[in-house]
């Protein structure tokens, strides 16, 4: 029935705007403020679409806010990254991606813990479940994925480090 349609989505709305709240309150905030801050959060909201459709979890589970640590050349500078924060529909665990600048759109870098200096690195290639599966439970039969030289985010004292290489 139309009323119980309507409260279903203004309950997930007042869902969804609490977590994009606390999740990136300035962001959120300051979204009209320009044509290009309105672009922005709209190429974002495409963004949380195709990694939900490429993970198959609901769209409101996929979170994306500026990357503390990683900005982009653009016309108008430099401009804050993507950082894509999927929430386990599952469970309270979180999976952080950044883009995969090879592949635009369609494929992203999983972010985990180096083994070595504990700071959160590109440790995986994912453009799909099986991707991420794989990544998990590695084939002790086939070579790993691409080799992710990317030394921004590791410790200076890291031997993956800019310093290291
Ligand atoms: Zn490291």
């Amino acid at each position: 029935m139309m009323t119980t349609a309507t409260s279903v989505l203004a309950h997930r709305a007042a869902r969804a705007v609490r977590a994009h709240r606390a999740a990136d309150p300035d962001g959120f905030r300051h979204r009209h403020d320009s044509p290009q801050a309105w672009d922005r959060w709209t190429r974002r909201a495409r963004v949380a679409r195709t990694v939900a459709t490429a993970l198959h979890v609901p769209v409101e589970h996929v979170l994306v806010t500026d990357d503390p640590h990683r900005t982009y050349p653009a016309r108008t500078g430099e401009v804050p990254g993507d950082l894509i924060t999927v929430t386990d529909p599952a469970g309270r665990r979180e999976w952080r991606f950044i883009p995969d600048d090879t592949t635009p759109g369609q494929a992203w870098l999983l972010l985990d813990t180096c083994p070595h200096c504990a700071a959160e690195v590109p440790v995986a290639p994912v453009a799909t479940l099986a991707d991420l599966g794989d990544h998990l439970d590695p084939d002790p039969h086939t070579p790993p994925a691409r080799e992710l030289p990317d030394p921004t985010g590791h410790r200076p004292d890291c031997a993956h480090s800019r310093a290291g290489n």
